[in-house]
């Protein structure tokens, strides 16, 4: 629809108008498991893709396709899927690509928890991952061979904070084949990676996008370009055993066809693995992503002037933010971003680990946990908590060093949140 061409607009309008049934103008949150037929034809045009529609809530959920298509709508994609978490959205984003035998090149700084999935679970399927430097998109050139079936990266690295330049990485992707996954978890509201180049986009949406802190989900949009037909991917290109022999990439009408890898991974991996969203974490993040635009907004004003504050502190090492001009991803920043940098930072204290603990343990507005993305200010000691399943090295080629501390500022009024700083500091 024309009138939905802005982001503040499509939070709140782009997939739900009234309820057909009640004139309710809110999306109403369906809890129900399954949805009956209307006859034995309905139920098998539903089953043969013939219609589309609800069958059983694992697959789909009136309540869950108002979130999918609000954030497809954001996000500039042509479907989007929701999962249980962002940890599964980034696993069925691979696993809906790529089989034993093939490889993912993928950058060095992933998020903890993406990096162990990487590193040591998907190697124990058969998918194994190679590692780059994202500073220089002709490093992945030198990674890809005949089984990389996609190139990934995360739109900010963390807690390196560095800003993959989506439409060079995008371009050394396509050059090969290869579609470009971005989890853009680190910059909702502020960055389309599908704009830029982009075909895959995930997000955990217990960050930012649901933004509050009371839920945990995930998506992966699809942007609905890629060519999967050709032999290069075989998962999309060749009959689909789990589903009559059907060649997703080749085989649906349009105007499925577009959307072929996004219809793949509901019908495949979620159908049949099952890390569907709940429809009461779904209903949370349909109401906090109507605040999405202004939340981001918010959180970035306030995560600049901490980190021009904490540059200006004499106990203060270094800070690492993408909007302070001496970080060297700034540049990229500035191209890609739009109406922020986002909501994290990371700084080192003189006094290395013990003082980065000591400066936690004296916060009193921001919440200690391992989490980022809600309203609220919170902070966090890397090294020994969200990264301390890897090895010294692993931490120190992901960014991590022993007293870094990261912040991931909220939305509270900044003043507050830097007398909070101050009196830790001090
Ligand atoms: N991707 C990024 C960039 C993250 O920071 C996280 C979690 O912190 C995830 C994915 C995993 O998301 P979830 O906690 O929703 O599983």
């Amino acid at each position: 629809m024309t009138t939905h061409t802005h982001i503040n607009t499509q939070a709140l309008h782009a997939s739900f108008s009234s309820d057909s049934a009640t004139n309710s103008v809110d999306a109403p949150l369906y809890r129900t498991t399954a949805y009956q037929f209307n006859s034995t034809e309905h139920a098998a045009n539903l089953f043969g893709l013939k219609e589309l529609g609800n069958i059983y809530t694992r697959l789909n959920n009136p309540t869950v396709d108002v979130l999918e298509k609000t954030i497809a709508s954001i996000e500039g994609g042509a479907a989007a899927v929701a999962l249980s978490s962002g940890t599964a959205a980034v696993f069925y984003s691979i696993i809906n690509l790529a089989q034993a035998g093939d490889e993912i090149v993928a950058s060095s700084n992933l998020y903890g928890g993406s990096f162990t999935q990487f590193n040591d679970i998907l190697p124990q399927l058969g998918i194994n991952v190679r590692f780059v430097d994202p500073s220089n998109a002709e490093n992945f050139t030198k990674e890809i061979n005949a089984k990389t079936r996609a190139v990934f990266v995360e739109s900010i690295g963390n807690p390196s904070l560095d800003v993959a330049d989506i439409s060079a990485i995008s371009d050394v992707a396509h050059r090969h084949g290869l579609p470009l996954i971005v989890d853009a978890t680190f910059t909702a509201g502020i960055f389309k990676p599908l704009e830029q180049g982009a075909d895959i986009a995930v997000y955990s949406l217990t960050k930012w996008y649901g933004g509050h802190g009371n839920g945990v989900g995930g998506v992966v949009v699809d942007k609905g370009t890629f060519d999967w037909s050709t032999s290069k991917h075989p998962l999309l290109s060749q009959p689909e055993n789990s589903y009559n022999g059907l060649r997703f990439g080749i085989d649906l009408p349009e105007p499925l066809l577009p959307i072929a890898y996004a219809l793949r991974l509901r019908l495949v991996p979620l159908r049949n693995l099952g890390a569907c969203i709940s429809p009461d974490n779904a209903y949370s993040f349909i109401q906090g992503i109507k605040t999405l635009p202004l939340r981001v907004k918010q959180h970035s004003e306030n995560a600049l002037k901490v980190a021009e504050y904490l540059q200006a502190r004499s106990q203060v090492e270094w800070v690492r933010y993408p909007g302070l001009s001496n970080h060297a991803s700034h540049p990229t920043a500035v191209k890609q971003f739009n109406g922020g940098f986002g909501a994290i930072l990371v700084f080192e204290l003189s006094g290395g680990e013990q003082a980065g603990r000591q400066f936690i343990e004296k916060l009193k507005l921001f919440k200690h946990v391992a989490n980022v993305g809600d309203a609220k200010s919170l902070a966090i000691h890397p090294a020994s908590t969200t990264h301390s399943q890897l090895t010294v090295d692993q931490q120190a080629s992901a960014g991590i060093s022993p007293g870094l501390v990261r912040l991931s500022i909220g939305i509270e009024n900044v003043d507050d949140i830097i007398a909070d700083i101050d009196q830790a500091l001090t």
